[in-house]
């Protein structure tokens, strides 16, 4: 297992490498492109709307699912002690959410891998950058080169991509057959698995309808996105991914500006997996404590989990923790969410790549909302 494990860090060390100046070079030269102001809060408001409408799918078709499975109920072996992962962090609400889009320190919020914070300092950077006309025109072409260097090194480093996925995945099932609560939980908790699945499977394939019936793209495009799909299920992280993703897109014919925009940005809010998973989680934990949850509940769990899914971060496990949002708007135990760790790591996995999925077929039905701008598309190009 070690033998192996070496090369996927090797691989995931690689892509986290290139994320910082990726996102900075892609999302100040994908915005300066997108031309004036105006421009760029519609498209940027459109990519919102579209973000929080698949969301809120998701969360729908997970609470749909849990309703009718009910996974939860006649579980025993309720947990009596909040996990240590998660207590301390009971502090993590919507303030915090709100919060975090803004870093007073920006060296120490890439340090930490941070992106949401940089990223909205890079969107106010590059809708200055476009107000200042020809004095601005070398930074947005500086911005542009960069860019395009990042993505010949993430270009590069994709040729290692099946090995390095390979070994990431291979050392971690090597780990798992070795725990005995994992097997042990698989079979506690199965139906739970079940559930989040299937929704995952569900809104993996509306996606696609969506994809299919709004632009020509369909499965081709799915193909072409396998090997970000695969990385986004060996890292367990959308920031990580989200170098390859950006190339797969831009191989699979997406618009620059597009891809450069809508990704990024994609990575570190859209997460219709992970607002799926915790609908599920909290209706599960509900039905494991025979605590009933009415529509009014319900309402508020839908609200809560697109909410926190914003507020996760794409990296391993978050959705965990922003969890807590949704269990202490309806008053449930935060103990709960120790039935559910010993198998996340696997649906952190399946809830990453259909994150990713999320935000690939964003970027291309996005597309053709982007402001019909021949100057600024060559620019891009
Ligand atoms: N690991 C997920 C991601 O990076 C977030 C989560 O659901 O924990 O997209």
């Amino acid at each position: 297992m070690q033998s192996v494990e070496w090369i996927g860090r090797l691989f995931l060390d690689l892509l986290k490498m290139t994320i910082i100046p990726l996102i900075i070079a892609a999302v100040i030269s994908g915005v300066a492109s997108l031309g004036d102001i105006r421009k760029l809060g519609r498209f940027g408001g459109l990519t919102i709307a579209y973000y929080a409408i698949t969301t809120a799918l998701a969360v729908l078709i997970g609470l749909v699912l849990v309703n009718l499975i009910a996974p939860g109920s006649g579980y025993e072996n309720l947990p009596a002690t909040v996990p240590g992962d998660i207590s301390g962090k009971e502090t993590t609400g919507l303030t915090e959410i709100i919060l975090s889009l803004i870093t007073p320190n920006l060296v120490a919020a890439a340090a930490d891998t941070q992106l949401l914070p940089i990223i909205v300092f890079c969107l106010i950077f590059a809708a200055a950058l476009t107000t200042t006309g020809s004095r601005g025109a070398v930074v947005i072409n500086f911005f542009i080169g960069l860019n395009e260097v990042m993505m010949k090194i993430v270009l590069w480093i994709m040729v290692l991509a099946p090995v390095g996925i390979f070994a990431m995945i291979a050392s971690r099932l090597g780990q798992a057959g070795g725990g005995e609560a994992f097997w042990q939980e698989i079979i506690q908790v199965g139906k739970y698995i079940l559930t989040v699945g299937l929704g995952l499977l569900v809104h993996f394939c509306v996606l696609l309808a969506f994809l299919h019936l709004l632009t020509r793209r369909g499965m081709a495009y799915l193909l072409g996105m396998s090997r970000a799909l695969i990385t986004a299920f060996g890292t367990s992280s959308s920031s990580a991914t989200l170098p390859l993703t950006m190339e797969c897109a831009i191989e699979g014919g997406v618009d620059r500006r597009a891809v450069n925009f809508v990704l990024p940005l994609g990575a570190t809010v859209n997460m219709d997996g992970t607002a799926l998973y915790e609908a599920v989680a909290v209706m599960f934990i509900a039905q494991a404590y025979g605590i009933p949850m009415g529509l009014h509940e319900q309402i508020i769990i839908f609200i809560t989990a697109t909410l926190a899914a914003i507020g996760a971060a794409g990296i391993p496990q978050a959705g965990l923790v922003t969890m807590i949002i949704v269990l202490t708007a309806v008053n449930l135990p935060l103990e709960g969410i120790g039935i559910l760790l010993a198998v996340d790591w696997f649906l952190d996995r399946i809830r990453t790549l259909v994150n990713v999925w999320g935000d690939s077929t964003g970027a291309a039905i996005l597309e053709r909302y982007l402001p019909e701008d021949r100057e600024a598309r060559k620019t891009a190009d």
